[in-house]
């Protein structure tokens, strides 16, 4: 019986010199169109799938080697007598080595002119279908799917005259991989054109593909193995838009709080430093440009912005480099970096600089990995605007203090939960986070502002939710707040607005909470 070899590949890499190895080899070629082509022309004799099966390529390509003389050939059992047999009835001659590579869906749809029809099209059907009867079939059939695996295969035919179990096995497993991450592209792409996320229902089930980017040194600590993967077709957020300038390879910890920095300081119109540190903002501001911005930021909690990650929504200047080179900073983000900036902050080989995007994108879901499953929610992207507010209390705020409350309530959302943070003038004066009581979070917040020498008197405070009892308003007001905002919906929200009333100074309820854990 001739062996025989199937042929038909998008990638044509490496595939004349492939087919002259194995025709060498005694191998009869079969082929499709493109491929065929290409393999007869350097003159290596190869049979059209076409002439083998009776059957000519049809639907414009939809349908080239989906025929049983080629299905049986790849999925027959061997040496089993009773396949054997099945397949001379037919005429049919078995298929030994497979070698297809997809339509390049993924490129397909990288490009920025790419038409929905376009991509359709570049949903392969045959090449999946032939592969992973391959793959099934692997005791007797070697499939080839990467260029790379031509040498490999070649040198085990030329030396034992046979593809071993062991590899059949190992490329098989490769098939799998390659038509699960090629399916999962297509269920992305499909998924990534609905704009409209937020009135989508959840789907059954998630078939997400994520590619890597590099491995990481560790993660979030030195015993624990990391990498960093890219989502395949989204290409939105601060991973499509990031370019590092300077400085060492980021850590699992910077591109965490880098994100959290960038999805932070983009949201304010206005020149804004986010100093982040673990995860959360210790010092926000806004101010003329990147200098002044910077410098209020860090006045908020110039302790705890050591080692912290740094971001801008505006370009840095060699003022605001010439004050950031005094602090040690991990990463520095930013739209741009004037050429002055960029000489002073480079003389640190081991800050990180990265120009980023600011973009209105977001993720389409968040996931948080818990034991055995997945939770998945949208993400949070309300914005309470001014109208929305509701005055609870006699007292009407002044303008200035709408600003500061609205100002304190935008930081606040970035804060973990329980959050409490003052602010005055565009700046943070006090943030309290991560307790696990409001009235801690109020009380940290009040003694760090203490410490970093800055008055409390008539701030705004935000809290990320409600107050549950009035003590923890009376820490805020205690400490000199004269304004607060906050969700409501506490049952007990009457005894809080008395207690605002009686204390003399103003609260406006959201209506919207911002947990964040
Ligand atoms: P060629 O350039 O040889 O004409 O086409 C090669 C490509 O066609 C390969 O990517 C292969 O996966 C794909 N292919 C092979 N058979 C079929 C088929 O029956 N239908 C479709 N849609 N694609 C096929």
């Amino acid at each position: 019986m001739r062996k025989q070899a199937l042929l038909s590949v998008s990638d044509k890499t490496g595939v004349v010199e492939f087919a002259r190895e194995l025709a060498a080899l005694g191998y009869h070629l079969l082929s499709t169109g493109g491929t065929a082509k290409m393999i007869a022309e350097a003159g290596i004799p190869v049979q059209e799938v076409a002439d083998y099966t009776g059957f000519p390529e049809m639907l414009d390509g939809r349908v080239k080697t989906l025929n049983p003389k080629i299905h049986a050939g790849l999925l027959a059992r061997r040496p089993d007598p009773a396949h054997m047999k099945a397949l001379a009835d037919h005429g049919i001659d078995p298929i030994d080595i497979v070698v297809v590579n997809l339509y390049p869906f993924e490129a397909t749809i990288a490009k920025p002119d790419c038409t929905f029809e376009d991509a359709i099209e570049n949903i392969d059907i045959g090449g999946p279908t032939m592969i992973r009867a391959a793959a099934k079939n692997h005791e007797s059939v070697a499939v080839v799917v990467d260029p790379a695996d031509y040498a490999g295969v070649l040198a085990e035919l030329k030396e034992k005259g046979e593809v071993s179990a062991a590899t059949r096995l190992r490329l098989a497993k490769k098939v799998f991989c390659h038509t699960a991450r090629y399916d999962a592209m297509i269920s992305n792409y499909l998924t990534s054109l609905d704009e409209d996320f937020q009135k989508k229902d959840f789907p059954e089930s998630f078939t997400r593909q994520f590619v890597k980017v590099q491995d990481m040194r560790y993660g979030e600590n030195p015993h624990q193995k990391a990498a960093f993967y890219r989502e395949v077709c989204v290409g939105k957020g601060l991973l499509a838009s990031y370019k590092q300038l300077h400085g060492k390879a980021l850590s699992y910890n910077n591109i965490a709080d880098s994100d959290a920095a960038w999805e932070a300081v983009r949201q304010f119109k206005e020149p804004a430093c986010v100093i982040i540190k673990h995860a959360n903002p210790c010092g926000v501001a806004v101010g003329a440009d990147s200098a002044e911005a910077y410098a209020k930021a860090f006045k908020t909690d110039s302790k705890s912005a050591f080692g912290g990650i740094l971001a801008f929504n505006t370009t840095v200047t060699a003022a605001c480099a010439e004050m950031i080179s005094k602090q040690f900073a991990e990463v520095i983000m930013a739209p741009a970096f004037d050429e002055g900036a960029l000489a002073i902050l480079e003389k640190k080989p081991n800050l990180r600089l990265l120009t980023i995007e600011m973009g209105e994108d977001h993720n389409d879901y968040e996931f948080k990995r818990v034991g055995g499953g997945l939770l998945v929610q949208t993400p949070d992207l309300q914005i309470v605007s001014e109208e929305a507010l509701r005055v609870v209390t006699k007292k009407q705020p002044t303008a200035q203090q709408l600003k500061d409350m609205l100002f304190a309530w935008r930081v606040a959302k970035f804060v973990k939960s329980n959050t409490i943070v003052f602010a005055k003038d565009g700046m943070t004066m006090g943030v309290g986070a991560g307790q696990m009581s409001r009235v801690d979070s109020a009380r940290i917040a009040s003694i760090k502002a203490e410490e970093a020498g800055l008055s409390l008197k008539d701030t705004a405070v935000a809290s990320d939710a409600f107050f549950p009892f009035r003590d923890g308003l009376d820490v805020v007001v205690d400490a000199g707040a004269s304004c607060v905002i906050q969700p409501g919906g506490s049952i007990r929200d009457e005894e809080v607005i008395q207690a605002a009333d009686e204390r003399g100074v103003v609260m406006v309820f959201t209506g919207e909470r911002h947990f964040r854990h």
